[in-house]
């Protein structure tokens, strides 16, 4: 095995704490990556503290991961020694399915390996995520990182940038089109600027006027005030697309209301209770509302090459492992422009 050190949390309650752990040894397929940065992910907030309730501890939290090749196997050819590699939010997955033949992984229907809080195919052994010095990860599931972004702001690109970047292209989002972005953190702000590469005509609403400058200079054309009744009036039919990466309760059937005929409402951000959808704010403009989670590792390379052309990458605040604790607290008060991401060469030195 290969000794690795990390930060875990160890139950749902305590802060994350320094943890020693082990990683599998090279098999044949694997590559070896040296982590140089990881993101924190909103999701490692809830897993961390077991809010979804399936949390497995000791937990090593981290999807959004990048580093170099340190030592490949036998029948690896993807990746040399010293290549820029990045793994996002799982590691494996059954490759016989429909969705896995479909290079649809994340919608695996035997078993998705996630990055961490997960199970290895064997379903026995856990995975381990990115607040580590190094993981080993199946060549299949590696990505290449364009050498001409800042890798630390690369990092939110293999969750924040994915899960964005997919519904829009899935759902065919092309130049010219109106887009409205939903909430303005994470995910929003990744939304704002692949959805501007694409050519879309953006509008960000929001309901702190404050943000209007920010959503400016991130590539929106256009900004809205949700609270200004009268304005918000004359946007009714107005969208080709709204992206929805609230996770707060909110009422869909307003925002639904401000499609175009045929226009689409992608859900990436999942509020904690049901929400209530009226039927005919869908059926009498054929509108559709669909979500979408994360995208397929082949779809994962297309959005980091697209960046790379596009040279789009995170906003992000770079922090010492010694702060994670006190990034969650400022994550939940959104108090982060627009993602905090781990420098690893600060655990070395711990
Ligand atoms: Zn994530
Ligand atoms: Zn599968």
């Amino acid at each position: 095995m290969i000794p690795a050190k990390g930060y875990a949390a160890k139950n749902a309650q305590d802060p994350l704490d320094f943890f020693h752990f082990e990683r599998r040894e090279l098999g044949p397929k694997d590559v070896l990556i040296d982590i140089e940065y990881c993101g924190i992910c909103h999701s490692d907030i809830h897993q961390a503290r077991n809010e979804w309730g399936n949390s497995m501890y000791p937990m090593v939290p981290g999807h959004e991961i990048v580093g170099k090749v340190k030592a490949i196997g036998s029948e690896v050819t993807k990746f040399k020694v010293g290549d820029l590699a990045g793994v996002g939010c799982f590691v494996d997955s059954c490759g016989q399915c429909s969705s896995c033949k479909e290079d649809l992984e994340q919608y695996c229907e035997v078993h998705v390996a996630s990055s961490y809080n997960g199970l290895e195919m064997d379903k026995t052994t856990p995975t381990y995520g990115g607040y580590s010095d190094q993981i080993v990860t199946t060549e299949k599931f590696v990505l290449k990182i364009p050498s001409n972004l800042d890798l630390a702001r690369v990092a939110p690109l293999l969750c924040a940038g994915i899960t964005t970047y997919s519904p829009l292209k899935e759902f065919g989002l092309k130049k010219g089109d109106k887009i409205a972005v939903l909430g303005l953190g994470g995910l929003g702000h990744m939304a704002v600027k692949i959805a501007n590469a694409i050519g879309a005509e953006v509008t960000v609403l929001s309901t702190s006027p404050s943000k209007e400058q920010d959503a400016r200079n991130l590539g929106a054309h256009h900004f809205q005030n949700t609270k200004n009744a009268g304005e918000m009036e004359k946007l009714m039919g107005h969208f080709d697309y709204i992206i929805d990466t609230v996770s707060a309760p909110h009422d869909y059937n307003f925002y639904i209301n401000l499609l175009k005929r045929d226009g689409t409402m992608i859900l990436v951000g999942a509020p904690p209770e049901p929400s209530t959808v009226a039927g005919f704010s869908l059926i009498l403009q054929r509108r559709r509302l669909v979500g979408s989670l994360v995208g397929g590792i082949a779809q994962t390379q297309e959005m980091l090459d697209f960046c790379g052309e596009h040279n789009i990458v995170s906003d992000i605040e770079l922090i010492p492992i010694q702060e994670v604790n006190a990034a969650y607290e400022r994550i939940l008060k959104s108090d982060v422009k627009y993602r905090f991401v781990i420098d690893m060469k600060s655990l070395k030195e711990a």
